[in-house]
């Protein structure tokens, strides 16, 4: 019998060992930290054997082919080690593809991956399909494919689940954006990481659909350096394209075979550029997919905002609370700051993964009355920020920047945590971060 070993016990993991388990193979499920309870549970209960605190090496070295959760790189000895024995390493996703026959619409990018993938989602389910949400997102893939049916799954996956994907093939992929992260995974190249993006139109033929934005110059640049068989169906704010989508006055128009879909971006679910650009990679996708154009509108607009993206907390005193805690990076706070009419009190700061700031500062001078840094090591802010905003202030806790800001803000004013930084400094990640603001926020 063949043998997948798991490496990793978290959501993609567990839901990768469950699948296997299910298709025959002896599994063995090993996890150097703890194992959280839910997949302990799940494990026992789907009699998969595991071990967690060590990875042993005879147990591991003995498989036909590993499969690597995400957030394990490929530098960590287990790994060097199995790829020193020849044995194959694929991704979750990897493994639940070759097991699944629905029609996959797959969704990468820096930035925008899970806001794109629930609109998506919304939109087909809005039209009655039998459609499962995964990767990155709610459940695993894996573990949907074990227990359930879907004709059509969407799925947000990372440049890390990427990596290890060699056959998989979407039917129509996603490119959102593509901005500097996460580059001390990919040997602080730029080149690495976007070549692990593009891996998402891997195995694609002139059936398939690549949908991209044409103004983002790192992806552009890229594109007309390879070949991607797909048709390609890009989305832009600058100029029309024939097929794709665009900004005609002040509506956005999408355009695929002979039929074109119009809506006024007043009517858009999600204010600011950046879902202007989400909003036109999900209709395309819905286009492509044949949903009418009525319910592409009536589902752009009556999208609820993901928590933690640009989410509208509470009004105070006519001081509205913005909670933008998964902004980790400089782009997305770019666009955080950009789709503000208000004077901003900015919190901003947390884990630096190698920011230039430079691209925030004309947005943080001609909005930002107040920078609250709340963070263990707040110099860089100080530094890049502190000549051209008129106060400055340190907090180490999400309440004690929530009372700060409360007491500079006045009737008219936006709180905006967009912090572009990771939170593992003061939080446990970045959903602790936002719900301790929207705590401290509520407790006002
Ligand atoms: P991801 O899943 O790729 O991290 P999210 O949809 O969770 O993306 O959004 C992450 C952050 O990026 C949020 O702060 C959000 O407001 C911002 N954002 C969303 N879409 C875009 C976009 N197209 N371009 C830049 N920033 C974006």
């Amino acid at each position: 019998m063949k043998r997948i070993v798991v490496l990793g016990g978290g959501e993609s993991g567990v839901g990768a060992a469950v699948l296997a388990k299910v298709k025959g193979f002896d599994v063995f499920l090993s996890d150097k930290g703890n194992i959280v309870r839910k997949y302990s549970d799940m494990l026992k209960e789907w009699d998969i054997p595991f071990e967690s605190g060590q990875h042993t090496e005879s147990l591991i070295l003995n498989a036909d082919e590993v499969i690597k959760s995400p957030g394990i790189p490929s530098t960590a000895p287990i790994v060097e080690k199995i790829t020193a024995a020849g044995i194959g390493i694929i991704s979750e996703i990897e493994f639940a593809g070759r097991y699944d026959k629905a029609r996959k619409i797959c969704i990468t990018g820096s930035n925008g991956k899970t806001t794109t993938t629930s609109l998506i989602y919304h939109l087909l389910k809005n039209a009655g399909l039998n459609v499962g949400l995964g990767g990155n997102i709610g459940k695993s893939y894996a573990f949907q494919v074990a227990t359930g049916h879907y004709d059509i799954y969407v799925l947000e996956i990372s440049s890390f689940q990427l990596d290890n994907m060699y056959d998989f093939k979407a039917d129509i992929a996603i490119i959102t954006n593509i901005t500097p992260d996460h580059l001390d995974r990919y040997g602080n190249k730029i080149e690495n990481y976007v070549r692990a993006k593009f891996r998402i139109t891997r195995n694609m033929s002139d059936e398939d659909c690549f949908i991209f934005c044409s103004d983002d110059e790192i992806t552009i640049n890229h594109l007309n350096k390879i070949v991607v068989r797909a048709r390609k169906l890009p989305f832009t704010q600058k100029g029309e394209v024939k097929e794709g989508a665009f900004i005609r006055d002040d509506k956005m128009i999408v355009r695929y075979n002979d039929s074109e879909c119009d809506m006024f971006l007043q009517e858009l679910a999600l204010g600011g550029k950046h879902n202007i650009y989400n909003s036109m990679a999900a209709a395309i996708a819905g286009k492509v997919m044949n949903i009418d154009n009525d319910t592409i509108r009536e589902a752009l607009s009556s999208f609820q905002a993901v928590e933690h993206r640009l989410e509208k907390v509470l009004s105070v005193g006519d001081v509205l609370y913005i909670n933008d805690s998964k902004a980790t990076n400089v782009d997305a706070a770019w666009y955080a700051l950009e789709c503000q009419t208000r004077p901003v009190v900015w919190i901003v700061g947390g884990t630096d993964k190698g920011n230039d700031y430079t691209p925030l500062l004309p947005l943080a001078k001609e909005k930002v009355k107040a920078i609250i840094c709340m963070g263990l090591d707040n110099k860089k802010i100080h530094d890049a920020f502190g000549k051209i905003v008129p106060e400055m202030h340190d907090v180490t806790s999400a309440e004690a920047a929530v009372k700060l800001a409360s007491g500079i803000a006045v009737a008219g004013d936006v709180v905006l945590l967009s912090p572009c930084c990771a939170s593992f400094d003061l939080f446990r990640n970045y959903e602790d971060r936002g719900r301790q603001f929207k705590e401290a926020v509520r407790n006002l």
